[in-house]
């Protein structure tokens, strides 16, 4: 099969790769579209111990069923792998499974024509669903996830609630749409990349902010920040436009420098939430909201060839691509 391979810093190559053989439980899937990831992003600029070289990345995926019960059915991949025993598991938490993979990490990912993962972790679709929409279920269910954490921490709800998102790619847009369609009384988006910044606009549902220039949101003004970044200047950031007795929900993952005044979240009562992707609840849920149209045109996303894939990492690294996500078509 052809696949596209993470084979060191700043390289993919497209390549012929072994075809995958199922294991038994296992389904065989011909991938249909495929989201390049910021984690993606984060393997390919060499800053990821947990993906090492050669590796087919990817795991934001949709394609169709090649074998088993479902055969000819089209799915989305819950791509976390999980051991269903744990306390996490069964609590209804899996997301936290102390043994939990993830394909694209260290095992291989769906960047390729075909791709092998356990039939416990194929999500039904509408079958009549565009496949390059519905694998935006994995970054959208990361951004309802957060949002529902944050919901419980808040003391007033989101209706009575000003937001703050830092990070326009897609999940940053996702937690705008979705803060703006539960009616956040203001939602603010701050980007650097100008490209980001104006499809921003386009989203019609937060002011848009560059953090570099001087045009700024008020400090001290926000009851949730979602640092869809993960960098030591977000986590500064967030802690300087956070209000007293607000909530910081962490979901990038960028870099572990300093950045949180730990000073005054203890000072002022400000709740800093870790968040880790989803639940196949949050996956389901969002594979119904990117359906039923509630998050908007969702026209800011761009599919390409799968052979066309080196390009497309190369332009996100230059940061000359303004769509806030690339989906890859084998
Ligand atoms: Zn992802
Ligand atoms: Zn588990």
């Amino acid at each position: 099969m052809k696949a596209l391979v993470y084979t060191d810093t700043l390289e993919v190559q497209y390549r012929d790769e072994p075809n995958p053989v199922p294991a038994p439980g296992e389904a065989l899937i011909k991938l249909e579209a495929v989201g390049i990831c910021g984690s993606d992003m984060h393997a390919y600029h060499g800053k990821d111990a947990r993906r090492i070289p050669p590796l087919i990345l990817g795991h934001e995926a949709v394609g169709i069923v090649q074998n088993g019960t479902r055969q000819g059915r089209r799915v989305v991949l819950n791509p976390l792998l999980t051991c269903g025993n744990c306390d996490h598991c069964q609590g209804g938490r899996s997301n936290l499974c102390s043994s939990r993979e993830l394909i694209g990490m260290r095992l291989a990912g769906a960047f390729a024509q075909y791709v092998t993962i356990p039939e416990r972790n194929l999500l039904e679709m509408p079958q009549d669903m565009d496949p390059v929409i519905a694998s935006l279920a994995e970054p959208a269910a990361t951004s309802l996830h957060a949002i529902y954490l944050a919901e419980r921490a808040l003391y007033r709800p989101l209706s009575e609630s000003r937001a703050l998102v830092l990070g326009g790619g897609s999940i940053g847009a996702f937690a705008a749409l979705m803060l703006s369609g539960k009616g956040c009384i203001d939602v603010h988006l701050g980007d650097t990349n100008p490209l980001r910044r104006h499809t921003a606009e386009q989203l019609g549902c937060c002011s848009v902010y560059d953090p570099l220039g001087n045009d700024l949101p008020e400090y001290n003004s926000f009851d949730l920040v979602i640092d869809a970044v993960g960098s030591g200047r977000t986590r500064a950031a967030s802690c300087a436009f956070v209000k007293a007795g607000g909530v910081i929900s962490h979901v990038g993952l960028q870099d572990n420098d300093p950045g949180l005044d730990t000073r005054r979240i203890t000072l002022e009562e400000i709740s800093f939430l870790g968040n880790y992707t989803y639940s196949a609840v949050d996956l389901r849920a969002a594979i119904q909201a990117l359906y039923n149209g509630s998050l908007g045109p969702l026209d800011w996303v761009e599919a390409r060839p799968l052979s066309e894939g080196a390009q497309a990492f190369r332009e996100i690294h230059e940061g000359k691509a303004a769509a806030p996500k690339i989906v890859l078509r084998p």
